[in-house]
């Protein structure tokens, strides 16, 4: 097909768009454009959020409410193109990136968009713990990472990233001599936000210099100082992070005010 055009993007915002392609223009001018909403707009951007949610909570309950072993795509397709119309929901049929855009079509896009999207669940989590009432997940601070890791599992593309994903995850467990020691590592849903941007960067490490790395986007230890000058500091001459400062920038960076709507359509 035609070659898309750039799209400039601001690396310190999450888009939208990368996550779920079929957000309405008027939320991306209205929202990319002030810096605080309030009064119709800020009523706009909340239609905006139940929406999202409402898509995510209308596919649990049709999942929860079928009885059956095993359901066919076909039914998921069924759901995806009907009954979310019929609530006035849509998904996009059309992919495009933004945050994620690759200076090839073959680079980043859909691997670069579920890291977004599971570093915005872990921190969503962590900022509102209600959000899993009811669920049966809401004891446990592991439920998101837990989730993601049999998704990425059981039907993340690409095998090879569910291999080593499924290796940095045994070893966290296998590292750690005693319940106590396994329990204090990731005994919150801080400290579970914290391990997925950990295990990330240690994947950017790996991956630095890799033939999937996009030449526009060299894997980096992420948050760079331009993002979080706070998170990095320097003990005895050596590079530390700050994980108190890491924290609180991933709550800023992946928290629903920094979502910009910008470039849906
Ligand atoms: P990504 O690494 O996809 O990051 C997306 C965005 O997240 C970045 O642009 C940045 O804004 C932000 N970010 C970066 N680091 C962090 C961090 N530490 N914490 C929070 N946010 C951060 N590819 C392989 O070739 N081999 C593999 O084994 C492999 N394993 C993978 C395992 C998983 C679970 C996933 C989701 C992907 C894996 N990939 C693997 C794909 C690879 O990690 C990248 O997603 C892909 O190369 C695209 O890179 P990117 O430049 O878009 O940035």
């Amino acid at each position: 097909g035609a070659a898309e055009v750039w799209k400039e993007f601001d690396k310190s915002k999450v888009y939208m768009v990368d996550l779920e392609s079929g957000l309405h223009y008027l939320l991306r001018v209205e929202l990319a454009s002030h810096q605080s909403l309030e009064g119709e707009e800020l009523k706009t951007f909340k239609d905006f959020v139940t929406v999202v949610a409402k898509l995510l909570e209308t596919l649990l309950e049709w999942l929860v409410s079928l009885p059956l072993e095993r359901i066919p795509y076909d039914a998921i397709l069924d759901l995806v193109n009907n009954k979310m119309r019929i609530s006035g929901m849509y998904l996009s049929d059309r992919l495009q990136w933004v945050g994620c855009q690759g200076s090839r079509p073959e680079l980043r896009g859909y691997p670069c968009s579920l890291w977004t999207l599971f570093h915005t669940l872990t921190v969503q989590a962590a900022l509102r713990p209600d959000a899993l009432a009811n669920t049966g997940l809401e004891e446990d601070p592991l439920a998101v990472l837990q989730t993601m890791r049999r998704y990425i599992g059981t039907f993340f593309g690409c095998q090879e990233c569910g291999r080593h994903f499924e290796e940095m995850a045994k070893e966290s467990l296998s590292q750690v001599r005693s319940l106590d020691q396994a329990l204090s590592q990731v005994r919150s849903l801080d400290q579970a936000t914290l391990w997925l941007w950990r295990k990330h960067n240690q994947v950017n490490n790996r991956l630095a210099g890799a033939l999937s790395e996009d030449p526009r986007f060299p894997k980096t230890q992420w948050p760079t100082p331009d993002l979080c000058p706070a998170c990095h500091e320097e003990r005895d001459g050596l590079h530390v992070w700050n994980e108190e400062r890491v924290l609180a920038f991933l709550k800023l960076h992946y928290g629903a005010a920094n979502i910009s709507p910008k470039y849906a359509s």
